[in-house]
């Protein structure tokens, strides 16, 4: 699933290929399901504009036009995009095409159907309307203080919540608190202020690391907890000799299910 690192870049991608290309036409596959408003009033929004820049908000993309308008895209379980001038380019599973007036076209590719597309006033209204919190890969330990509040829930379950920081998703809140080395059912009350802080710093290194990695998880640093997880589908993490020992301390990683989630940590490095 794409999540906050893939998403980011996405964004740089889109900013590398599409900004400041008036757009010709606009195709979507199946509007009904994943275009939440009218193909026509979409079309008519877009035709003859461009987008100027790209936003990211936790998972959510947005791209700005000249004219006011601003595209949102989720991805959804299988979201991805792609740039190409040759019909026979085209993906497979392209679900939305964007084509340029130079005959450039952007896909927004989707093989399950679970991803959106949208038209909104501006990011800000689309935060405001959303609730959601302020982006996980810039957030200080003010801003997650103040988004955890006096909750007594488990700290991971929080971490899932994108209203405290949007973009974090099972995996990440698992790699965060390891790297912070705090036990993943810690009541988030109890978290100190140098917690906080750790927390905070943890959720930015984790994420830049993966945004600098292009979100290819086998690249990441050997000491990360992803290289010690079991998955049911295999990403690009799953090397053969991949074992679930901490790379810390090499205890056996523990695995249990926090809020309903599969939750992997070391029970000797996470108090
Ligand atoms: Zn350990």
């Amino acid at each position: 699933m794409p999540e906050l690192p893939e998403v980011e870049t996405y964004r740089r991608f889109i900013d590398q290929t599409c900004l400041h290309l008036p757009i010709s036409e606009v195709e979507v596959q199946d509007p009904k399901r994943q275009l939440q408003l009218d193909l026509d009033d979409f079309r008519k929004a877009l035709v003859g504009n461009q987008f100027t820049s790209t936003q990211r908000l936790g998972k959510q993309l947005f791209l700005e036009t000249q004219n006011g308008p601003v595209v949102h895209l989720h991805f959804g379980m299988t979201g991805d995009v792609a740039f190409y001038k040759d019909e026979s380019e085209t993906p497979r599973f392209a679900r939305a095409v964007f084509h340029f007036q130079n005959g450039f076209k952007f896909a927004f590719i989707d093989s399950r159907k679970f991803g959106r597309l949208g038209l909104t006033q501006s990011v800000d209204v689309f935060r405001k309307q959303k609730k959601l919190g302020p982006d996980a890969l810039t957030i200080t330990a003010a801003a997650l203080a103040s988004g955890l509040g006096k909750k007594s829930a488990a700290i991971k379950t929080l971490l899932l919540d994108q209203r405290i920081a949007p973009g974090i998703g099972n995996w990440l809140a698992d790699e965060v608190l390891f790297q912070a080395k705090l036990h993943p059912e810690r009541p988030a009350n109890s978290l100190l202020a140098p917690e906080l802080e750790t927390l905070a710093n943890a959720i930015r290194d984790v994420l830049e690391t993966a945004v600098a990695a292009e979100a290819i998880y086998r690249d990441f640093p050997a000491h990360y907890l992803i290289h010690a997880r079991e998955w049911d589908t295999a990403p690009a993490a799953a090397t053969p000799d991949a074992h679930l020992h901490c790379p810390h301390c090499q205890h056996l990683i523990e695995k249990k299910y926090v809020g309903g989630r599969a939750t992997y940590f070391c029970s000797h490095c996470q108090k």
